[in-house]
């Protein structure tokens, strides 16, 4: 018989994109099922960045982990990807595993006093034998789209994916998505099958056939066949859960130029400005950065641009000229077009402005998400991961043009594909004016599918406790 009280342990794995969507589901939980409590745990950093970023009246608890990085030969304040060195993600994930007797002490204590259910990222696939171990309930939150995580999981179950006979290839559960070697970032593109990481990773991921249920980020109408390909292949719940962005518990890192910019957005007509971020983590090569520049020029559109250092500079090192072309700063300051962001900004309050017309993103699931429910178009520049699958379903959906792929060295941009796009997604023309209206359309079924307990995604988190408590029962 299940205990009396349930007690939902969101562990999310440490990166600002990853803790983002679980901070939006405890949000969701807390406002349809106030009898629940929830805490979130991870490492001391995020856990008192989280607590500062949390209005008074959440319920939210948290729990931190003790987690110390130089045991790992990370520098000592590394608890999150934002600003740590390419070369170390592969570190961090497998550091990630040093939490586990920490996790399973909580987990114990807390199991004594209520049914558990643990709801943790795909990367922390470990979480699964704790739960196993304290009889708890075990579930994973996907971040990326459905038809995204189902082609990255294929594709890392199944290396090596380096082979010229091969490009264009099909992945074994799924030959009918076919896949360019293009969009493939290096780490899965060279990955072999020995590699220390990706074997981790794959530990990781192998969890996902084994969990009790799958939460989405996403809905039914914006990723039905990633949907399907997931429910085909992992043979358990899978519940759509999306969006999950945009609620009060979610705004972690503060933007100390919040308000500059959004004075400056309100001196634009409406849908007029672009704007350009490659995520949390992410950079461009320098010499794209170039292109970019030169192509944002020629657009002669006004631009807000997050910049972060290129590939190959220490992802903490301030501004330099060197990233852009000879006096352009200068230039785009002066004729009012640009407004450049060095690091970090207030992404949601850009895209919900009503000036904001077109979104250039990497796009990073939660980016997707955040500029359609605003009724932003993107222009997609995918990099790493997911992101290219993510592309694919906007671009089919008609919500996105793609114009650039990938952060290597061979990957190529132009500056006139980067000023076509950005005139076509924002000009007055037959194709712009028809993404726009679809986009306008998409932020509509988004944000209605939590306006109340009848919409899709309310009715979800109702499924998804109704299955908790019937296997803990059984
Ligand atoms: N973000 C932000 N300001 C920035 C860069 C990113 O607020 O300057 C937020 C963005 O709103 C999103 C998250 O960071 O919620 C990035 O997640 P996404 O999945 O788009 O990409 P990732 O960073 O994981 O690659």
């Amino acid at each position: 018989m299940a205990k009396p009280n349930l007690h939902v342990v969101l562990f999310p794995f440490p990166a600002h994109g990853h803790i983002s969507p679980h901070l939006n589901l405890a949000a969701h939980l807390h406002q349809y099922h106030s009898n629940l409590t929830v805490t979130l745990v991870s490492t001391p950093h995020n856990i008192a960045a989280i607590r500062s970023s949390l209005p008074p009246t959440s319920r939210l608890e948290l729990h931190s982990l003790p987690f110390c990085p130089a045991d790992h030969g990370l520098r000592t304040d590394s608890e999150s990807t934002e600003d740590l060195p390419r070369d170390q993600f592969p570190i961090f994930f497998m550091a990630m595993e040093s939490l586990c007797g920490a996790f399973d002490r909580f987990i114990a204590e807390a199991s004594k006093q209520s049914t558990i259910c643990i709801i943790s990222d795909m990367f922390l696939g470990w979480t699964l034998d704790v739960a196993h171990k304290h009889n708890a309930f075990h579930s994973s939150l996907l971040g990326m789209s459905a038809f995204g995580g189902a082609v990255f999981l294929s594709l890392v179950m199944n290396l090596p994916h380096v082979d010229s006979e091969s490009d264009p290839f099909t992945l074994p559960e799924y030959p009918e998505v076919v896949i360019h070697h293009s969009q493939l970032d290096v780490v899965i593109l060279l990955a072999t099958k020995t590699d220390p990481p990706m074997l981790f990773v794959q530990k990781q991921l192998s969890t996902l056939y084994k969990t009790d249920a799958l939460l989405i980020n996403t809905t039914e109408y914006l990723d039905p066949v990633g949907i399907g390909m997931l429910k085909k292949t992992l043979k358990l719940p899978v519940i759509p859960i999306g969006p999950l962005v945009g609620s009060s518990y979610s705004q972690i890192l503060p933007s100390e130029n919040e308000s500059k910019i959004i004075d400056w957005l309100d001196i634009h007509p409406v849908a007029s400005v672009l704007y350009i971020s490659f995520g949390s983590q992410n950079s461009i090569q320098k010499d794209q950065m170039l292109e970019l520049a030169l192509g944002l020029e020629a657009s002669k559109r006004p631009f807000i641009w997050v910049i972060r250092p290129p590939l190959g500079f220490n992802a903490k090192v301030e501004f330099k000229d060197e990233w852009l072309p000879d006096g352009f700063e200068k230039r785009m300051k002066e004729q009012n077009r640009g407004f450049f962001v060095h690091r970090w900004a207030p992404q949601i309050a850009i895209l919900s402005h009503k000036a904001t017309g077109a979104f250039l993103s990497h796009c990073g699931w939660n980016s997707v998400l955040e500029s359609l429910n605003s009724g932003v178009p993107i222009i997609g520049w995918p990099l790493e991961g997911d992101q290219p699958f993510n592309a694919t379903i906007l671009v089919k959906l008609g919500l996105c043009v793609e114009v650039a792929r990938g952060n290597m060295e061979t990957s190529e941009v132009g500056k006139e594909k980067v000023a076509d796009a950005v005139e076509m997604v924002m000009g007055d023309n037959e194709k712009g004016r028809d993404m726009r209206e679809k986009t306008k359309e998409i932020s509509t079924m988004l944000k209605g599918a939590w306006k109340d307990e009848s919409c899709s995604s309310p009715k979800g988190l109702a499924e998804f406790l109704k299955l908790i408590e019937t296997v803990m029962d059984n």
